[in-house]
C-alpha cells in the first residue's frame, strides 16, 4: 500500500518574516512523520510524531506558543482519529500541558470516552504522567496585550464579538496544526491541535477536537481543517469530504466542493488538508496562506506556503 502524510500549520495570513520559519518547521515535522511511516510505523504514530514537533515549535498556534484567550491564558484543543474501529480521542480547553495531542491519544487508548474537557482533562493529563507546562511564550503574551488594548479602543470595553476585529487584523490569524496519513496497512489517521481562535471567550471550544468537523479519519480519507472553527463545525467539513469520496469523488474534488460551500455560505476563512487511501495528499485553502508539507510513496518531502 502507498504511504503518505501531509501536515498544515494553519490557515490565515502569516506575519511577514515568519513564512520561511513556518514552511521549514512543517518540513521538519513531516520528515519525522515520513521516517515513522517508512520504518513501517502506523499512521497514528506518524501523525502524532508530526504534530508533537509542531506543538513544540512556538511559531505555531498549538502547544507551546498557542494563542491566549480573552482573559489571557491558553485553552488547548486537540484530537486524534484512526480509521480502523473509528477510534477517537480528544481534549478541549486544556490549560497546562506541553503536548495536547498526546493527551488526546491517551483519552482514546486509556478511557472509554471520546473527549475530556477543562479541569477533567487537566486532571487526566496529570494522572497519565504529563507534567505541568505553561504554554505561554513572551511573544504570544505581548500579542495579547497589544490586541486587548486595540480591542478596547476599537470595540469598547464590553464587546464580546471579536470576528470583525480579527478580520481587520488578519495578521493575527492562523497557526493551528494538523497532520493526516495513510500507512502501509492502508489505515488512515488524523491529528489536529490548536490554541483556538485568538481572543476567544473563556470556555470556547472550536472544531479541532470535534470528530467530523475539524478532524476525521475513515476508510476513505483522513482530513484536518483550520480556520474559524464555528464555520467548520456548521459544515461538518471533514466528514463531508469522507462522504463525497465514499460516493466516488476524487479527494481533491471533495475538498474543493466542501470549501466552495464554506465560501458560499459563510465567506469562511478555512483551509483543509486530506489524504485518501491511495496516498493522494491534498491541500486547499480560502485564506491567503496555509503553510503545509507533504510526501507520498517514494517522493521526498515538499513544502510551501500556499497551495
Ligand atoms: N480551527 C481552529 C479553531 O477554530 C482555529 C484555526 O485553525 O485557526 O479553534
Amino acid at each position: 500500500m502507498p504511504i503518505a502524510l501531509i501536515a498544515h500549520g494553519g490557515a490565515g495570513n502569516w506575519r511577514p518574516g515568519s513564512e520561511q520559519d513556518a514552511v521549514e518547521g512543517l518540513k521538519a515535522a513531516v520528515e519525522k512523520g515520513r521516517g515513522v511511516l517508512r520504518a513501517g510505523g502506523s499512521a497514528l504514530d506518524a501523525v502524532c510524531a508530526t504534530v508533537v514537533i509542531l506543538e513544540d515549535n512556538p511559531i505555531f498556534n498549538a502547544g507551546t506558543g498557542a494563542v491566549l484567550n480573552f482573559d489571557g491564558f491558553c485553552e488547548l484543543d486537540a484530537s486524534v482519529m484512526v480509521s480502523r474501529g473509528a477510534c477517537i480521542g480528544a481534549v478541549a480547553a486544556l490549560q497546562r500541558v506541553r503536548n495536547p495531542i498526546l493527551v488526546a491519544r491517551k483519552v482514546m487508548e486509556e478511557t472509554d470516552h471520546v473527549m475530556l474537557a477543562g479541569e477533567g482533562a487537566q486532571r487526566f493529563a496529570r494522572v497519565m504522567g504529563f507534567p505541568d507546562h505553561d504554554p505561554i511564550t513572551p511573544a504570544r503574551r505581548a500579542d495579547w496585550q497589544d490586541k486587548r488594548k486595540r480591542v478596547d479602543e476599537v470595540l469598547g470595553k464590553h464587546s464580546l464579538k471579536m470576528r470583525r476585529f480579527l478580520k481587520d487584523h488578519p495578521e493575527y490569524a492562523g497557526g493551528t496544526v494538523g497532520a493526516v496519513a495513510v500507512d502501509k496497512d492502508g489505515i488512515l489517521a488524523a491529528a489536529t491541535s490548536t490554541g483556538g481562535v485568538t481572543m476567544k471567550l473563556v470556555g470556547r471550544v472550536g472544531d479541532s477536537p470535534i470528530a467530523g468537523a475539524g478532524n476525521y479519519a475513515s476508510n476513505h480519507i483522513a482530513a484536518s481543517a483550520t480556520g474559524t472553527g464555528e464555520f467548520v463545525m456548521r459544515a461538518l467539513a471533514a466528514r463531508a469530504i469522507s462522504e463525497a469520496v465514499q460516493h466516488g469523488a476524487p479527494v481533491a474534488r471533495a475538498v474543493a466542493e466542501v470549501l466552495d460551500g464554506l465560501r458560499r455560505d459563510y465567506e469562511a476563512d478555512v483551509g483543509i488538508i486530506a489524504v485518501d487511501s491511495a496516498g493522494t495528499p491534498v491541500a486547499q485553502h480560502l485564506t491567503r496562506d496555509m503553510p503545509h508539507a507533504y510526501f507520498s510513496g517514494e517522493h521526498e518531502v515538499a513544502s510551501r506556503m500556499r497551495a
